[in-house]
């Protein structure tokens, strides 16, 4: 299937999109490929070999914990917080793990292989399950990789599923990989990108269904606010990193009574700080394109839906198609980061999290407010070119520092990208292309020890407590 918008916005648990709903959805098929393959009742122990960032960051990010999860069954998507705590504290008590469900064997976090000098040749965050019967035959083997954004590839099957995708994409009614094609539809048609990025999604649902699920992402995204501006007191992992947004929530409740515009800035930073605090902690998400980035996009969204011009009276139907707008060109400008970079922190560093989200964002917001489509496609490119460069160097490899402040500060820098694009004629110097592809080159030049691996930068000057 080729990238929709419904693939690089889904629902799933923090901290970490490559780290935490990657390595459960790839566990989660292991354990479904087993029950499937009728060698489950034969099942008498487990193996888990995990390498490279998965290994080094991985119990900062939830890795492990996660990977019990899938190793039960529950997918990211639909588990709920509840049931996190609720089996993760049964695992731990009994010492026991129900394999699919169904088979107890014993196994905890402290039983898995790590690994992290080694890299497999495909990708960093590589895992490996397999499992044995009584004789300690292995039944059934596994590697996946967690490639960033949630999304995971078989060993040996990436040639098998680039074949797919490309095949996939030569169907859609306006097939793009690079912002110069996107752009050349926009031309040819006189439609806008978020208008091209539906009617490809239209293949394969109807423009109703469309709607309706990314409001329903919407959704998600501020039931994470309002769950997280409830949760006070300290983030888990040992920083002592405090929960600021309930805090800032109720001074800005009291400072700003009659939603003074100047307030904006706090508003949107409120929103960032929310999602990320709620992500830090394990909380429910909208991946958006990672989780680690979670909070530029519903941060500018809600800057579209409250702060941007002629939104004053709007009605409940304008605020949702700002929604569906704003979404679909973010998720058009998501597909070129896929396409031609990467939007994993492990492959490309934080300016494919970050710096990719903030693009997305800003080309969204663009849309929203009336750009053309060179507008937007410059709005997006500006955003990543100040975001070229970023390192992931997270402290104690939690999501905490300096992931959630980033967001704050990526969600500034892309409504200023959007509000400069509007105010040229589309023209520029450095294409989008170009950008992404200067990203994709840093990235592969950028040092290990900047690429999730929490061995450099911010993750070894500061001491953690
Ligand atoms: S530094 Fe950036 S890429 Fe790294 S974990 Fe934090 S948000 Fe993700």
């Amino acid at each position: 299937m080729a990238v929709g918008v419904f693939d690089l916005f889904s629902i799933g648990i923090g901290p970490s999109s490559s780290h935490t709903v990657g390595p459960m959805r790839a566990a989660a098929v292991f354990a479904e490929e087993l029950k499937s393959l009728g060698k489950l009742a034969d099942a008498a122990s487990l193996r888990v070999d995990l390498y490279g960032s998965l290994a080094a960051t991985g119990h900062g990010h939830g890795t492990m914990t996660a990977i019990l999860l899938g190793l039960e069954g529950f997918h990211p998507e639909l588990i709920l917080p509840e049931e996190v705590e609720e089996r993760l504290a049964a695992i731990a008590d009994t010492g026991m793990l129900q394999l699919a469900g169904a088979v107890p064997l014993p196994y905890g976090v402290k039983d898995m292989v790590l690994c992290p000098l080694t890299i497999l040749p495909r990708h960093t965050n590589g895992m490996t399950f397999t499992v044995s019967d009584a004789d300690g035959d292995a039944l059934h083997s596994a590697t996946f990789f967690s490639v960033g954004g949630g999304f995971i590839v078989r060993d040996g099957e990436e040639d098998a599923a680039q074949r797919e995708l490309e095949e996939s994409k030569k169907e859609l009614p306006l097939p793009f990989r690079t912002a110069a094609e996107l752009l050349e539809h926009c031309r040819k048609t006189s439609l806008s990108i978020s208008e091209v990025m539906r009617i490809n999604e239209e293949d394969s649902r109807s423009e109703e269904e469309i709607r309706e699920g990314l409001l329903q992402i919407y959704s998600v995204m501020e039931g994470c606010v309002q769950v997280s501006l409830k949760r006070e007191g300290l983030l888990p992992g040992g920083l002592k990193v405090r929960r600021r947004a309930p805090d800032w929530h109720e001074r800005l409740l009291k400072e700003d009574k009659d939603r003074d515009p100047k307030y904006w800035q706090e508003w949107v930073n409120l929103i960032a700080l929310a999602v990320n605090e709620e992500n830090a902690s394990g909380g429910r998400v909208v991946t958006a394109p990672t989780n680690g980035a979670a909070g530029i996009i519903p941060a500018v969204l809600y800057y579209a839906l409250h702060f941007a011009p002629g939104m004053e009276n709007a009605t409940q139907e304008d605020r949702d198609d700002v929604v569906v707008k704003f979404l679909l060109t973010a998720a058009a400008i998501g597909v070129l980061y896929k396409e031609q970079a990467s939007i994993s922190g492990a492959e490309v560093g934080c300016q494919g999290e970050v710096g990719s989200a903030s693009s997305m964002a800003a080309a969204g917001l663009a849309e929203v407010m009336g750009g053309t489509p060179a507008q937007v496609e410059n709005a997006a490119e500006i955003a990543m070119e100040h975001n070229l460069g970023l390192t992931c160097d997270p402290i104690g490899g939690l999501v905490q520092i300096p992931c959630i402040e980033r967001n704050a500060i990526a969600a500034a820098k892309a409504i200023n990208a959007a509000k400069m694009a509007l105010w040229g004629d589309g023209s520029h110097r450095v294409s989008l292309d170009e950008v992404i592809v200067t990203m994709r080159e840093t990235g592969k030049d950028m040092s290990s020890k900047y690429k999730e691996t929490a061995m450099g930068g911010l993750a070894v000057n500061v001491v953690e407590c």
